[in-house]
């Protein structure tokens, strides 16, 4: 099992002790600024569970609720007031944003130091190039953590990622390249699904489709990561079928893998976030 709830425990733990070192020197503590647009109610649990993650370390939270008739530029005006409050560590959009509203400006005026999202070209553009310094987006970084804690060797391996999304699909296989594995992106228009999975020892399904990874698409032995949150009747699912567990060697538990990972590394970012601007 590549356990995240286990993995993001030890994660958040660390990061408390850090944040509790640095509050204990009179230093200020972190802070993550959340800002919801509209009434989504997944967006509101998903921003309630990374607040909670956040203040079980000793990072503070502040919330922005507006509605949903908020235009492109009143959201501006926030995100501008957050920039340049010296108080708030990180700054966190939550999407889907109301379609009314001008996303790429939206990202854009994150300032790139408080962007704990990674989505800002600015730090989108250093993990392409494969540089150090900027922050990088939480799921991706979360699966590699998650890979590299649990032994998986990256360096070599042939890596598939299905989904191209800039936010998941996209770049995890950047950041996998990075670590030397040879990768492959499938996405809709990509011919023969199956003949470039079962090649797979490294397999991440972003798609968000659930059954779309069957037992027979997956190497033996292959390490195995099953991001998609598909909400169905009683819970969520991943894209694997049922009978992949039979034939994986390693597999992320879905809830309770890649998820975990995404908010610790949300928390993570907020604190060194933190650390960069105010050593
Ligand atoms: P997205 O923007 O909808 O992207 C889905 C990607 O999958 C697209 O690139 C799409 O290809 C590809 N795809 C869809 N159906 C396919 C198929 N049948 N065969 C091959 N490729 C296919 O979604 P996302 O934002 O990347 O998120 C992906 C999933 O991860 C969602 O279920 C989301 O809820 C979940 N997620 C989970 C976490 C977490 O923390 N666990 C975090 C973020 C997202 P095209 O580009 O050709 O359309």
């Amino acid at each position: 099992m590549l356990d995240g709830k286990a993995l993001a425990r030890q994660i958040l733990d660390d990061i408390a002790t850090k944040v509790g070192a640095r509050v204990a020197a009179g230093k200020p503590r972190p802070k993550l600024a959340t800002v919801i647009v509209g009434d989504n109610p997944a967006s509101a649990l998903y921003v309630r569970s990374k607040q909670k993650d956040a203040r079980q370390v000793g990072i503070d939270s502040e919330d922005h609720r507006l509605p949903t008739e908020t235009t492109t530029e009143q959201l501006l005006e926030l995100i501008g007031t957050l920039d340049r409050d010296e108080s708030v560590s990180g700054i966190l959009v939550q999407q889907p944003l109301p379609i009314h509203i001008d996303l790429f400006q939206v990202v854009i005026a994150v300032d790139p130091i408080k962007d704990v999202d990674g989505f800002h070209p600015f730090n989108a553009g250093l993990v392409a190039q494969g540089l150090p310094g900027g922050i990088q987006p939480c799921t991706p970084s979360g699966i590699v953590e998650l890979l590299e804690r649990a032994g998986v060797r990256i360096e070599g391996a042939n890596a598939v990622v299905v989904g191209r999304s800039n936010i998941v699909g996209k770049p995890t296989a950047l950041l996998l390249l990075k670590r030397n594995a040879t990768v492959t992106i499938c996405h809709t228009k990509t011919k023969n699904l199956a003949g470039h999975t079962k090649r797979a020892d490294i397999l991440v399904a972003a798609a968000g489709k659930p059954n779309l990874i069957t037992k027979d698409m997956v190497k033996p032995g292959a390490a195995v990561v099953d991001v998609s949150a598909n909400r169905v009747e009683g819970g969520q699912v991943g894209d694997l079928a049922p009978g992949v567990d039979d034939v994986a060697g390693w597999l992320t538990p879905n809830p309770g893998g890649v998820g975990p990972m995404t908010r610790a590394m949300l928390v993570r970012n907020t604190y060194e976030a933190e650390v960069r601007r105010r050593p």
